[in-house]
């Protein structure tokens, strides 16, 4: 399959991890928004979050409470922001679900 986030997870493609195990890995972001800028990316090919809440949300729920119990340790204790892109309107650009996770500084408090 042709998709970036495979090919990353399969190692094919160079990645910062910072954090892995048998569900996700956690990488840095080539294009930071923030002082810190993490993906979690699920190992299993999933579009987006509609599509991996239907198809494994067990999945998701695992993934999620991770980013909560490794923040500390990631230089997140001030706090986080958790952003998933879907489709058109949201600009996801991969089609492979992914959590930006931004930190290490105030974020705005604007959303968009
Ligand atoms: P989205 O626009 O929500 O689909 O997010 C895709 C994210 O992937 C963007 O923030 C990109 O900067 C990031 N990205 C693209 N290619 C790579 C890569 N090779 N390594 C790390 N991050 C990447
Ligand atoms: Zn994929």
């Amino acid at each position: 399959m042709d998709c970036l986030f495979c090919k990353i997870i399969a190692g094919e493609i160079p990645s910062t991890r910072v954090y892995e195990d048998e569900d996700c890995i956690l990488i840095k972001d080539i294009n930071p928004q923030a002082k810190i800028h993490y993906l979690l990316i699920p190992k299993g090919h999933f579009e987006d979050i509609g599509d991996i809440a239907h198809k494994d949300p067990d999945l998701l729920s695992r993934c999620l409470s991770k980013i909560t119990a490794l923040a500390d340790s990631l230089g997140l204790e001030g706090g986080y922001r958790l952003v998933t892109n879907k489709g058109k309107n949201g600009c996801q650009s991969v089609k492979h679900i992914h959590i930006h996770v931004l930190g290490g500084e105030k974020l705005s408090e604007k959303m968009s």
